[in-house]
């Protein structure tokens, strides 16, 4: 056989340069009008025990040049078990070396959450009895947003993801978070569904997941600058998302995200929005300390810069769901790298401890639950 590289499937990216010998030469494509790119994911065939050097030749120009530094790619055989290559990044060349065992060999930017997988997540829970089921509205690209409502407890929490598509460790946390949720036999879940109404939006951007994207939506959006005005020609995900919380109101949000640059897991809150309040900042800072408590795959020395008073960005989820609802909102970035206080050389940050990152945060939510209550008051 000889060496071939494809990436015409559900989320696949990738362009082949040249391949000469055990040398495969490639770019990743932009965003579809967008400047915006990171994401990967390609098949190799033809390879079996055969040491292939593959060679990503725009990294440079890349989102998020420093997301390289200390990156190693994911690499399966089955599509479950993904593990990571050896990896260097030099002259905004990434370089892959593997030798894979069989003649079809998976390539991604972190283990990806297709459409497909999707569509499989959402046929399980839609058939769960304590879910409601609802489309939201439609992509550009014409697929369903989807959503699930479980509990009906008096406070309104709202968990979404993948506003930003290539963050597929975004869409594994929800499937964490949902198999908890729809445990009959755990404890915190049963308390939380009396105290709250879980909305969740498991995959705020299906046509850029499904196109393979980093960022961005069908036009080119990114949405999560978007939430101040939201529109049908840019933006209905957003559109048709916000709608919805108008008519539930929101107590509690979290909008899941993952981060090239940065190996650790960190929350980014709404410090800088108009109408911050102490009590409001109280109960995020009793999250944030309840989840340092509860798992050790999450720290708050490392993270982004907080904003100064007045200087929130009002187009992100997180500030204006704050500013809008006073919800207690926040960002949680996972690493496309690995949380190096305890790194997992073999997988790296990975699908199941992205998962059990979910559970902890339930955990966390349930600790400060009665905090949140104190405020609807
Ligand atoms: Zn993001």
């Amino acid at each position: 056989m000889t060496l071939s590289v494809t990436s015409a499937f559900d989320g696949g990216n990738i362009r082949v340069v040249a391949i000469e010998g055990d040398r495969i030469d490639l770019e990743i494509a932009k965003d579809h009008q967008s400047d915006f790119y990171q994401w990967f994911y390609f098949r190799l065939t033809g390879a079996a025990g055969q040491a292939v050097e593959i060679r990503i030749l725009n990294c440079g120009g890349s989102a998020y040049p420093h997301g390289w530094d200390g990156y190693r790619a994911c690499v399966s055989a089955d599509r479950e078990e993904w593990e990571r290559a050896d990896t260097d990044y030099a002259g905004g060349i990434l370089t892959v070396r593997a030798t894979p065992a069989t003649n079809s060999t998976w390539f991604a930017y972190f283990a990806p959450y297709t459409m497909e997988r999707h569509h499989d997540l959402v046929a399980e829970v839609a058939g769960h009895p304590d879910v409601e089921y609802r489309s939201l509205g439609r992509t550009l690209d014409g697929q369903e947003v989807d959503y699930f409502r479980i509990g009906g407890g008096p406070l309104s929490v709202w968990l979404y993801a993948r506003q930003h598509p290539g963050e597929t460790m975004a869409e594994w946390w929800m499937e964490g978070a949902l198999e908890k949720l729809l445990d009959d036999s755990d404890p915190v879940s049963r308390r939380l569904l009396e105290k709250a109404t879980f909305h969740i939006v498991p995959n705020m951007n299906p046509d850029g997941s499904r196109r393979g994207h980093l960022r961005t939506n069908a036009a080119g959006v990114n949405l999560n600058r978007e939430w101040h005005s939201p529109s049908a020609e840019r933006s209905p995900e957003v559109l048709h998302v916000l709608g919805e919380m108008e008519r539930t109101g929101v107590d509690f949000a979290m909008d899941v995200h993952g981060d090239e640059a940065i190996s650790a897991n960190f929350l980014a809150g709404f410090e800088g929005i108009p109408s911050w309040k102490k009590e409001q900042q109280d109960v995020f800072d009793a999250f944030s300390k309840a989840l340092v408590r509860i798992s050790p795959d999450f720290q708050t020395e490392k993270g982004y810069e907080i904003p100064r008073p007045g200087h929130a960005n009002l187009s992100m989820s997180t500030a204006q769901l704050a500013e809008r609802f006073g919800a207690v909102s926040m960002t949680l970035e996972m690493p496309f790298k690995d949380n190096d206080d305890l790194p997992d050389p073999v997988a790296g940050w990975s699908p199941q401890r992205s998962r059990l990152l979910a559970r902890s945060c339930l955990d966390a939510l349930h600790a400060i639950a009665d905090g949140l209550a104190e405020r609807r008051r």
